[in-house]
């Protein structure tokens, strides 16, 4: 198998990554692996121990990324919502923000249809691929800063394994900053800004938006036309 150093991908240094696709889906296997079995933050553990006996339906373990395999658009989120990816397993699956994320990336024709609302619903994203920041779902949808700061080695990775060019959409403020962070870029130096655009010294390209859940929908924080309007340049700017 042919590696890459990761040298060459922005200031991030030290990591080695597969340079072949039979590699690459290999990597993927263990770091999705890995991921599922994580327990390493005991609060939130412990949290998705306790949903599992209220709810023993609930997929309530990390969730995984969802999309293709090779994506130009990573869109990361900030964590599982508790009836949403926490219940489904499927990222924006499920709650309102995944409404409103699904029927957007449709009509700029990253999805195949325009709802999402339950795994095996024949969805299929174009382009592009959904993660959150934090894999576990946090109480009240507050993960703590050092939750974020631990499961950014997931986001790492997941980063690292896409081409330079990726272009990355940050929901909300916490992700924008996992992103800087799992790229080794100083976070103070890269505002968060709805609809700003930032070129990344790596070759990245980073575009900010509010957070598409219900509370930031209800309160017109993120009005539907905004969120568009941040998804119709993204998809201008892939093609
Ligand atoms: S949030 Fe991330 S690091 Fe923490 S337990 Fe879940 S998967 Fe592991």
């Amino acid at each position: 198998m042919r590696w890459r150093r990761c040298g060459a991908l922005g200031n991030v240094k030290g990591i080695c990554l597969p340079d072949t696709a039979q590699g690459k889906r290999a990597a993927e296997a263990l770091h999705d692996a890995a991921l599922l079995k994580c327990t390493r933050c005991a609060r939130l553990a412990s949290f998705l121990a306790q949903v599992r006996k209220d709810h023993p339906e609930y997929h309530a373990r990390p969730v995984l990324p969802f999309g293709v395999a090779a994506p130009k658009l990573l869109i990361v989120g900030l964590a599982p919502g508790m009836h949403g990816a926490n219940r489904t397993g499927r990222p924006f699956t499920g709650d309102y923000a995944g409404v409103l994320l699904y029927k957007t990336l449709y009509k700029h024709g990253l999805a195949n249809q325009p709802e999402g609302a339950e795994p095996g619903d024949g969805l299929k994203l174009k382009h592009c691929r959904i993660t959150n920041a934090v894999k576990c779902l946090p109480p009240e949808n507050k993960p703590l800063p050092d939750e974020v700061k631990r499961c950014n080695g997931y986001l790492q990775a997941e980063i690292l394994a896409l081409p330079r060019t990726i272009t990355l959409l940050a929901l909300g403020l916490v992700s924008h900053q996992a992103i800087l962070r799992a790229l080794g870029l100083k976070v103070s130096a890269w505002p968060f800004k709805h609809g700003a655009r930032h070129a990344l010294p790596g070759r990245q390209m980073l575009f900010d938006s509010y957070h598409c859940s219900r509370y930031n929908t209800s309160t017109k924080r993120l009005t539907p036309e905004m969120f568009d309007d941040v998804v119709g340049a993204i998809s201008s700017h892939i093609r």
